[in-house]
């Protein structure tokens, strides 16, 4: 059976890492149909928005879609296009997880850390509004609902794949409404899985813990900003955004995308790092249910950053992006 996938190839070096990906995908064998869509900046002038209908109505049809970064631009212009998308289409559970890859220079060469970020509410609302000229205020929405299904999605999520223990990470000592409920509910549906350790962590210590005692931890569950934050730090426990990748997703509908952004001073160069994305596709694949596909990719990724010699500049090599998609290409072929 042939699936048909939304590929959104983004912005800045976005384009460049979907061709990495496009080179990949097809050397699995994984059978394949591309529906690319632009979004972002470019579409502006011609559709008058960066995330126009169809954009959305193909996500919708195929219910599956891999996407490089979009630019937001900062503090004017349009709102983000890739917090509009997990909004539209209730992808609820950003799903990042952080496994070291041999050959990648970092603190620990044994990470194996997964953080499940809720993806709708918090501050990322968007509620806010200037009091007067001199204050600004943002109002953050934590509700029984979305902590709800956000613990659940962690803990089954646990169950699915063999994992020991979750976490809650949350600041309710002093946030005690809002974190207050996140944590209250997370506890509650821990109880639904004994099988399943639970222990909660304040987001500050948690950074802390990650940095020096990351093998403590496993799944970690959040409300929206914090794993916005804390996902990014476990990117760095693993050697940097070139190689974290990220999956965002609904009851109906799932969007896969690397955790890093558009890195526009690099775009044109052929020069970033593909592997972020190329590993959101090892998560594609699997979701696709194409594991021997899946598998064949995410060993040629780790052989070729094993050798590194085919590998971008991040990761101390002079190849580029294309250099290294068609290596791993090669290595998956051969
Ligand atoms: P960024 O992730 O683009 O860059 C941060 C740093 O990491 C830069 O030094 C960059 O060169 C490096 N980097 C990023 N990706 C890399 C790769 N694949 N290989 C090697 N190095 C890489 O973050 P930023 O500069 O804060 O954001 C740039 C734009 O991207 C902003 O407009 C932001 O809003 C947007 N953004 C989009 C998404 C998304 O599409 N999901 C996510 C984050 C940021």
């Amino acid at each position: 059976m042939t699936h048909v996938v939304t590929l959104i190839p983004g912005d800045g070096t976005g384009p460049e890492l979907a061709a990495a990906l496009e080179t990949v995908i097809a050397a699995t064998g994984a059978p394949i149909d591309w529906e690319r869509h632009d979004a972002g900046l470019g579409v502006m002038e011609e559709h008058g928005t960066p995330l126009p209908e169809h954009v959305l109505e193909s996500i919708r049809r195929n219910r599956v879609a891999i996407k490089g970064p979009i630019t937001t631009p900062v503090g004017h212009g349009f709102r983000s296009v890739n917090v509009a998308l997990r909004k539209e289409l209730d992808l609820y559970a950003c799903l990042r997880p952080s496994r070291s890859l041999k050959g990648v220079r970092s603190r620990y060469d044994d990470i194996d850390v997964v953080v499940v970020r809720e993806n709708t509410e918090d501050l990322y609302a968007g509620i806010e509004h200037m009091v007067g000229d001199d204050a600004a205020e943002s109002i953050k929405i934590i509700t029984r609902k979305g902590s709800r299904r956000i613990a659940r999605f962690a803990f089954e999520y646990a169950r699915r794949h063999g994992r020991r223990k979750v976490t809650a990470v949350h600041k309710a000592n002093i946030m005690k409404c809002t974190d207050g409920l996140f944590l209250s509910v997370a506890r509650e549906v821990a109880e639904d899985y004994p099988d399943i350790e639970f222990e909660d962590r304040i987001v500050d210590n948690m950074c802390m813990q990650l940095v020096q005692k990351p093998e403590l931890y496993d799944v970690l569950v959040m409300p929206n900003l914090y794993g916005d934050i804390v996902s990014d730090l476990c990117a760095g426990l693993i050697g940097g955004l070139g190689v974290a990748p990220g999956a965002n997703l609904g009851d109906e509908v799932a969007v896969f995308e690397p955790v890093h952004g558009s890195a526009p001073r690099y775009a044109g160069q052929d020069k970033v790092n593909p592997t972020a994305l190329l590993r959101s596709g090892v998560l594609l694949l699997e979701h696709l249910g194409e594991e021997a596909a899946a598998r064949r990719m995410e060993e040629a990724i780790a052989a070729v950053v094993a050798e590194g010699k085919d590998v971008t500049y991040d990761l101390g090599g002079s190849t580029g992006t294309s250099g290294m998609a068609a290596a791993i290409a090669r290595r998956i072929a051969g």
